[in-house]
């Protein structure tokens, strides 16, 4: 039998439920914060990744899907949203429109990693760029959408950590520094890092191995280094999430190696069983659309991963996990007539805006009914030749067992089951 490839999930009813919950939810809250949705491609230009992610990250270095097409291109299937989405602002000049521009995304990410619980080599993001103002009240706001697509979702347990990894003006005191504590660690370093001592320093802070952690324990810290115009942008950035009562931690260990992210960089972190994993991470990105050919413009987005978001509510015990596709009516029937009669009603009351189910495959009365308990069906209805002549039936509430006679018009049928009174003619 041919399997689904390692690393990729099939999602089946049961679970897609939930996920329609959160993309619902996603949508709705990026409506209130003015984000419009954007969708690209599934493949861009590698060169895209290797300037808009950076050549010394993990994802560009050991991660991407890339491939010849046959046209002797090199294409490589997206790792995450950013870059693409930067790429479509500059390619559809969304710069001269009235600035901030404010997208956001809901897709599909693809990355060559290990398998396990929470990393897959096929992922889903929800993330949001917002171009064209460099204030600390746009990182704010940023992070204050993400902060509300959680609340709303009902996601508890996740801690703001927030830090700045300054400007290109600052940073270049700060790598010196850097490549001074790690080159007297070097012989430590996993073989990544120790390549990364001399082009980017900043990211040995980033690597997931246990040494390199250890070791970049006791790294300076950027804070130290902010230039004035990069402190006073933290310290504004503090001010308005205390405005908005938006609870943070500094933790100076989240960086974006890259010279072109600047200031502001944050993650909203689970503690899973004492395992700690980034279920939502972002920060500034001021010279990224230049990096991949624009002209100079600001930006700040983040990505949240939907498989973590769920991990994180299923460890919760979320009331969200029991959303389920049950049908609200179940129409049983006994005899041609009333089959007949019952594939009309289903019909009707689907056009209603009901969802109504019955049974295609022949059973008897009592294996219909068994059939409805297992659908978990709210309401019940049976059908036979006394109902039918007489345009009325009992419908049985399958919750708390109450029964009540109706007439058996799907308008009716509907108005009860979605108004809960008018029993009755
Ligand atoms: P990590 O440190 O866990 O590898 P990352 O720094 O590579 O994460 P980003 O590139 O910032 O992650 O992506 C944003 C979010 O996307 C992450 O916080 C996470 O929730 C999710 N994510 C990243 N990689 C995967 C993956 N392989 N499978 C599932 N979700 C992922
Ligand atoms: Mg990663």
């Amino acid at each position: 039998m041919i399997k689904r490839q390692r690393g990729t999930e099939d999602i089946l009813p049961e679970e897609s439920a939930l996920w329609r919950h959160i993309e619902d939810t996603v949508h709705k809250t990026c409506r209130n914060f003015g984000y419009g949705e954007i969708r690209t491609p599934v493949f861009e230009a590698t060169e895209l990744f290797q300037r808009g992610v950076g050549d010394t990250t993990d994802v560009v270095q050991k991660e991407m899907y890339t491939f010849e097409d046959k046209g002797g291109r090199s294409i490589t299937l997206r790792p995450e949203g950013t870059a693409a989405v930067a790429r479509s602002f500059v390619e559809h000049s969304l710069f001269s429109n009235p600035q901030p521009t404010k997208l956001y995304y809901m897709m599909s990410f693809y990355r060559y990693e290990k398998p396990q619980a929470g990393r897959l080599r096929e992922f889903h993001q929800f993330g949001v760029e917002c171009f064209g103002a460099g204030t600390p009240a746009t990182d704010a706001e940023v992070i204050s959408l993400a902060y509300t697509l959680l609340k709303n979702l009902g996601v508890t347990g996740l801690t703001l950590n927030i830090n700045s990894i300054g400007c290109p003006k600052c940073r270049s005191e700060y790598s010196k520094a850097l490549t001074e504590y790690f080159s007297s660690n070097k012989d430590k370093l996993c073989d990544t890092c120790k390549e990364r001592l001399n082009k980017n320093p900043m990211r040995i802070i980033d690597c997931k191995s246990e040494i390199c952690k250890q070791v970049a324990a006791g790294a300076p810290k950027m804070l130290d280094y902010l230039c004035d115009e990069c402190r006073e942008h933290f310290e504004k950035l503090k001010k308005q999430l205390e405005i908005m009562g938006i609870e943070y931690e500094v933790n100076p260990k989240i960086v974006r190696g890259l010279d072109y992210y600047t200031k502001t960089v944050f993650e909203f972190i689970a503690d899973i069983d004492g395992a700690k994993s980034t279920v939502c991470g972002g920060g500034r990105y001021d010279g990224l659309i230049e990096e991949i050919g624009g002209k100079p413009t600001v930006g700040i987005g983040f990505g949240m991963g939907i498989e973590r978001l769920i991990l994180q509510l299923k460890t919760q015990n979320s009331a969200l996990n029991s959303i389920s596709a049950a049908p609200e009516v179940f129409v049983a029937a006994i005899g041609e007539d009333a089959e007949n009669f019952a594939q009309k009603l289903v019909f009707e009351l689907r056009k209603s805006g009901v969802s109504a189910e019955r049974d295609l495959t022949g059973r008897s009365l009592k294996a219909q009914m068994k059939y409805a308990d297992k659908l978990s069906a709210s309401y019940s209805i049976v059908l036979g030749d006394n109902e039918i002549n007489s345009g009325e039936a009992v419908i049985k509430n399958m919750r708390d067992g109450s029964q009540n006679k109706i007439a058996l018009s799907a308008q009716n049928i509907a108005d009860i089951i979605h108004g809960g009174e008018n029993y009755g003619n």
